[in-house]
């Protein structure tokens, strides 16, 4: 269509009443801004809501899978323009309370689907750590911040576009720094890190956390010929922060290098990014890999 024969009017028209105009629409009130149930998922809807909004995550230091808001995280909880949550599956004692929520007023991230699995148990619900399922997350924020305050949709949307796309390039920085230890033995004390190391083609063996008082005897005895059938002697054991006496013993039983990792960013400063996260948790990985012997270099991998 050429454009010289629109009709005046009809361009006034578009121009007041077309996508990004707001004369028609009021934004709902920020209140707190928004509430979100762990750190990881509060960097990504940070990139998202831009300076207008808050942004605070709940957890803190808590277990995510057992936090239960107190009085004070109650009270915010009512008055957030927007509560973000994984859903019931991991957030149990939170989704108790997020009951008596308005549907519109909160978001359940893994409701919404769309998430990537490859290299990673269809169980394993952390796809916070997975940099392109980051950029899925960020996209629903995206499309619910703009039903809540549509002047500002315009903004939303263009960021969840911008982080989509370091998204993909992290992503790729992620998987070549890690293809090179995917015959590395891994076992982790949290089965947690499928999004993390699968996509690489790195596998992780989960400890069995159901006996919270130690790992038992027979199940470190199972996961010790695993390791054996696997043909790998040198292999890392990740526990998660801090690091601490009981992880390392139980790498010292099945003959691992040991190290902590950081999955909710708990021990990174206040202005940290989720690219901090992302890398960080990169960092510790490799400080681990890095110690097994005769690894083939990264440089080998993939360029796609
Ligand atoms: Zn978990």
């Amino acid at each position: 269509m050429n454009s010289t024969k629109y009709p005046l009017f009809l361009l006034i028209l578009l121009t007041l009443f077309g996508p990004g105009g707001c004369a028609d629409r009021a934004d709902a009130p920020a209140g707190d801004g928004l509430l979100v149930s762990v750190r990881p998922l509060a960097l990504v809807a940070r990139e998202v809501a831009g300076p207008e909004i808050t942004v605070r995550a709940l957890a803190g230091n808590t277990d995510p899978h057992h936090y239960a808001p107190g009085v004070a995280d109650r009270a915010a909880l009512e008055r957030a323009l927007l509560v973000v949550w994984l859903g019931p599956q991991m957030e149990g004692a939170l989704a108790r309370q997020l009951a008596q929520l308005p549907e519109e007023r909160q978001l359940q991230l893994l409701a919404q689907g769309g998430y990537e699995f490859g290299g990673a148990a269809p169980a394993d619900l952390h796809v916070w750590l997975r940099p392109r399922n980051a950029a899925v997350i960020a996209a629903q924020v995206a499309q619910r911040l703009a039903v809540l305050q549509p002047a500002h949709a315009d903004s939303f949307k263009r960021r969840a576009r911008d982080f989509s796309r370091r998204m993909a390039n992290l992503q790729k920085v992620l998987d070549r720094a890690l293809w090179g230890y995917r015959d590395v033995p891994i076992v982790v004390t949290h089965d947690a890190y499928g999004h993390f190391f699968g996509p690489a083609g790195v596998e992780t063996l989960a400890l069995s956390d159901a006996d919270a008082g130690g790992h038992g005897a027979r199940a470190l005895l199972e996961l010790r010929q695993q390791l054996d059938a696997s043909g790998s002697s040198e292999g890392c054991l990740f526990g998660e922060v801090p690091p601490n006496a009981r992880d390392r013993q139980t790498a010292a039983s099945l003959g691992l290098h040991y190290a902590a990792l950081d999955p909710l960013g708990v021990m990174l400063p206040a202005d940290a990014s989720y690219e901090d996260l992302v890398l960080s948790l990169l960092e510790q990985a490799r400080a681990c890999l890095a110690q097994v012997p005769d690894t083939p270099q990264p440089d080998d991998a993939p360029t796609d």
